[in-house]
């Protein structure tokens, strides 16, 4: 390379084509870009297009950031045309081509890394892509980890593969406490992925390139979960750096409104006039993700417990989910706000009137809530999720869970109504309806809400996180500063 022409740290972002990995690696690129390297994110047209107002925003402001494109190879892998994201997927078959289709851009990645004017000095790259470690080491670049998740869910993940302390139990409801964890974590085995699966395949493929990565970067900020930064670091012995919540990132309105999907925003300013009249605290926000899809009977189910609930609510419901009982918007107006595909879920979630959210506890969900300082009901449903709960409810102690018992993939397969009405009701009422431990949760939740934004100050600890990884790329590269 032109040591004179190529003096400033070039990072390539390679994220995943699923919401939850997207929108907080684009997080992350705009971070880096504000700390003075050059930025280039690699993705699909359509993918593209849900962020590059914001991108060319940055650029016009100075950021010496910008977006790249390739081609989605759905139609090799077997999906439809222009079916170019996770949250695209219809069934369960739809999945596993769309985790082939990311091991297709093998060749196209490497081509496109060859010819690049400009090198890149590093590639942060999704999970699932495991094979981007492999192709880093060739290129002699260093290759980075985003993995979307928690300290905690890595550290339950890495003692379950170590220890297999589920292997040996009778039924599937049996609990067993996952081995030298800080905590004393109770699962079983119908919260833990299935060892034979494609997806399990996948799952231990990220694992061995996580061990040959230079390291991992988290959403997560250490005053959050301290003794898992730290088990992870020291005893499983990665290189991580913790430099969330970077949805924090998103300081002004049209950046949190524009999160995500650029396209829903003319209704976001209606539910913040809505929310506006309600009362503080008093609002419920339900919302599972960008992917998960109920079936018939668990949406009236849900349905059913907001409406005698009592409290107001938002609820985000997906265009496919049709079956919300007759009458139910009417009965519930002025009460409940039916929000369809998309939400602008930071915005709600920092609003003073939300008292409350319903989550299936993907990651970012939940570190959206921990920033906003709301406590959670939780839901899981899959991935990792189940861990991600006992995060909340029994280290951080600012949830209550709804009692989730076991996967039910995210495109409606699953059981018909996993979760009673009843259930529902009684942790809405446990969270919502004022007591003591639902104004100690609260008060738990206002507390790490006051660290996150913490953290990511100047000189908070992931704020310094990303300047040493930065420094550290910079010397690893020779670059000035
Ligand atoms: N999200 C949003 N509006 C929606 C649904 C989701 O802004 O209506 C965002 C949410 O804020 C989060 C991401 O999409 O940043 C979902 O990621 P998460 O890890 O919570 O769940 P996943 O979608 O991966 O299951």
């Amino acid at each position: 390379m032109d040591s004179e022409t190529h003096k400033k740290l070039h990072a390539f972002f390679f994220p995943v084509m699923a919401q939850g990995h997207l929108i907080p690696m684009i997080d992350i690129a705009r971070l880096f870009a504000s700390r003075g390297v050059k930025v280039t994110i690699l993705t699909t047209p359509s993918n593209a297009s849900l962020f590059s107002n914001t991108i060319d925003c940055d650029a016009q402001l100075g950021l010496d950031i910008s977006v790249q494109l390739i081609p989605f190879p759905s139609v090799e892998a077997g999906l439809p045309e222009g079916c170019e994201n996770l949250s695209s997927i219809t069934s369960p078959s739809m999945t596993n081509n769309f985790f082939k289709a990311l091991d297709l851009f093998q060749l196209p990645l490497e081509k496109l890394l060859q010819e690049q004017q400009y090198p890149a000095h590093c590639i942060i790259a999704g999970m699932f892509f495991p094979w981007v470690t492999d192709l880093a080491t060739k290129l002699g670049i260093p290759r980075f980890i985003f993995c979307g998740t928690s300290f905690f869910s890595r550290c339950v993940t890495d003692s379950i593969k170590r220890y297999a302390p589920h292997q040996s139990l009778k039924s599937n409801s049996d609990p067993f406490i996952v081995p030298s964890l800080p905590d004393q974590i109770e699962l079983t085995r119908s919260q833990v992925p299935e060892t034979k699966s494609e997806f399990a395949e996948l799952l231990e493929r990220v694992r061995k390139s996580e061990e040959r990565s230079h390291g991992v970067l988290f959403n997560s900020f250490y005053e959050l979960e301290p003794a898992y930064a730290d088990h992870y670091k020291k005893v499983i012995g990665r290189k991580a750096w913790d430099i969330g919540p970077v949805s924090l990132r998103n300081r002004d309105f049209a950046d949190k409104a524009q999160r995500g999907n650029n396209t829903y925003i003319d209704g976001h300013e209606y539910c913040l006039n809505w929310l506006d009249k309600k009362k503080s605290n008093s609002v419920l926000y339900v919302c599972f993700g960008s992917v998960t899809r109920f079936t018939a009977s668990q949406l009236v189910a849900i349905a059913m417990a907001l409406e005698t609930s009592g409290h107001p609510f938002i609820w985000v419901v997906r265009s496919e989910e049709r079956e919300i009982p007759e009458g139910f918007e009417e009965r519930n107006e002025g009460k409940g706000l039916i929000i369809r595909d998309w939400a602008p879920q930071v915005l709600i979630l920092d609003h003073p009137a939300v008292g409350g959210f319903v989550t299936h506890c993907g990651w970012n969900s939940t570190l959206e809530s921990v920033s906003a300082g709301v406590p959670m009901i939780t839901w899981p449903l899959f991935a990792e999720q189940f861990y991600n709960e006992k995060l909340v409810t029994q280290v951080l102690r600012i949830g209550v869970s709804v009692g989730a018992h076991e996967w039910s993939g995210f495109v409606g397969e699953g059981n018909a109504a996993a979760v009673k009405r009843e259930d529902i009701e009684k942790a809405v009422e446990q969270l919502m309806g004022g007591g003591e431990e639902a104004e100690r949760m609260s008060s738990r939740a206002t507390e790490l809400k006051e660290k996150a934004r913490r953290a990511v100050e100047e000189g908070g600890s992931s704020y310094t996180n990303l300047t040493n990884l930065i420094e550290e790329l910079r010397l690893h590269v020779r670059l000035e500063a």
